[in-house]
């Protein structure tokens, strides 16, 4: 049964980062001047590169990222040209000249928005101002409506490993309704371009519960995208964060999502519930899972090396307008206005709007519960690393946690139930220092 969302289904409960972006302020900014004037020392942690494209054809309705429908070529041009210049500012840093990046991600936004000879020209620049050569992966988001053969082969001349096609689903009059931009003609129509381009790995993404969504339609999608036969799969659950029309509507009405003849929203747990079917669906056709959202086909060595090193304290440049990034425990976000972070690139400065230097144990934390989302936790690697017992550091919250059956503990693994595994965002604050509490969200 399709239970509809009402108003304690509403807000956001994905956990991307630790402490919240709430508690990253302008004065803290300086910290990442510091830590760029650093040398690297002699055992840096892998670097990254996180390069935001900020342009989409739609804006979906769900959407509540810093976009642009509304850029005309020679805005995308300056952009770009903005964007490799500020790559170039950050590998003339003490704390970065002369090291080799281990993982890129063009993310958006729609990488695949740009033209072949747009992206070829913006990678020769970064190449040269920080090398390729040795990246363990390059990852780029695609919307499929987007591409073209020729589109795909530069994608894949540049150097991608994993490439990712945001599928979101496989019903014509959902992704409508939804505001997506792409088609479910385009989606089989880049397939066969994708597979010939040769990829290290694809993978698909899929939202469970878009505004819509029925269990009939829900099915057809998960049997459609294992027909796809990608290297991996990943589900996010339909958030419905305040500020968007869709939960403006539900409040409007009382807390109820019921108008009339208006397509429904379903609850968390009826979102819940087509996850969890998904995933069964899925490891029938021969996949396993490798975090709370994502299966990979076994047999095939399916990695995601930009979150396994996000989620292990990895350095990652940012890059883009409102992009995030992490350096030497100093977590920073880039000015989310055109105007401001164009001016900044320009002038050759940070385009930093606010930041947020870490203690030794917010960066406990943050690993702690960003890699509880693989589904587990290897106390080896937190002794190693952070010199402590993961238990006795979190007594409280894994008792209460293993009391609710949301996880089991034993000396060498802590492990998610499923249904832990399933809400496993929502599990993820009772780890969180007192002061950070209340601050989910930015
Ligand atoms: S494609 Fe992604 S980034 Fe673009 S509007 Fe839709 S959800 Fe937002």
């Amino acid at each position: 049964m399709t239970e509809p969302a009402t108003e304690s289904d509403l807000g956001s409960v994905f956990v991307s980062n630790y402490p919240p972006y709430s508690r990253w302020t302008p004065e803290e900014t300086p910290a990442l001047d510091d830590v760029l004037a650093q040398s690297a020392g002699p055992a840096p942690p892998d670097l990254g590169l996180y390069l935001h494209i900020p342009f989409c054809r739609k804006r979906c309705k769900f959407c509540y990222f810093r976009v642009y429908t509304d850029r005309n070529g020679q805005e995308v041009r300056q952009y770009l040209d903005a964007l490799a210049r500020e790559v170039e500012l950050y590998a003339a840093q003490p704390l970065l000249a002369g090291r080799a990046l281990d993982f890129v991600y063009f993310g958006g936004g729609t990488p695949s928005f740009i033209s072949p000879k747009q992206l070829l020209g913006l990678v020769v620049r970064l190449k040269d101002a920080l090398p390729w050569a040795g990246v363990d992966e390059v990852a780029f988001e695609c919307e499929p409506g987007t591409l073209t053969e020729a589109k795909v082969r530069a994608i894949r001349e540049i150097g991608v490993t994993r490439l990712s096609l945001g599928l979101e689903n496989m019903d014509d009059g959902i992704l409508r309704e939804n505001g997506r931009a792409h088609t479910t003609r385009e989606i089989h129509r880049c397939i066969p371009w994708v597979r010939d381009a040769g990829f290290q790995q694809v993978n698909v993404d899929l939202i469970a519960g878009m505004l819509g969504e029925t269990w009939e339609l829900w099915r057809k999608t998960v049997d459609e995208t294992i027909a796809l036969d990608a290297d991996s799969i990943t589900v996010y659950q339909m958030e419905l964060p305040y500020n968007t029309v869709y939960a403006k509507r539900i409040l409007e009405n009382g807390g109820e999502n019921s108008g009339g003849d208006a397509p429904l929203f379903a609850s968390w747990q009826t979102r819940r519930d087509w996850h969890a079917y998904a995933f069964e669906r899925f490891a029938a056709a021969g996949y396993e899972p490798s975090s709370a959202y994502t299966v990979k086909k076994k047999g095939r060595g399916a990695r995601f090396v930009y979150r396994d090193a996000l989620w292990r304290g990895a350095d990652m440049i940012a890059a883009g307008v409102s992009s995030f990034g992490h350096l030497r425990g100093v977590h920073y976000q880039n000015s989310s206005s055109w105007d401001a972070w164009l001016e900044a690139v320009s002038r050759g400065a940070f385009p930093v709007q606010r930041a947020f230097r870490t203690s030794a144990k917010e960066r406990l934390i943050r690993e702690t519960i960003l890699q509880l989302k693989l589904g587990h936790l290897d106390p080896g690697y937190f002794r190693d690393k952070f010199g402590v017992e993961l238990q006795d550091e979190f007594d409280a919250a894994f008792t209460r946690l293993e009391r609710d059956r949301m996880l089991t503990l034993d000396r060498e693994a802590i492990r998610l139930t499923p249904q832990g595994l399933l809400r496993v965002d929502s599990l993820l604050p009772e780890f969180y220092e007192p002061e950070h509490r209340e601050l989910a969200t930015a």
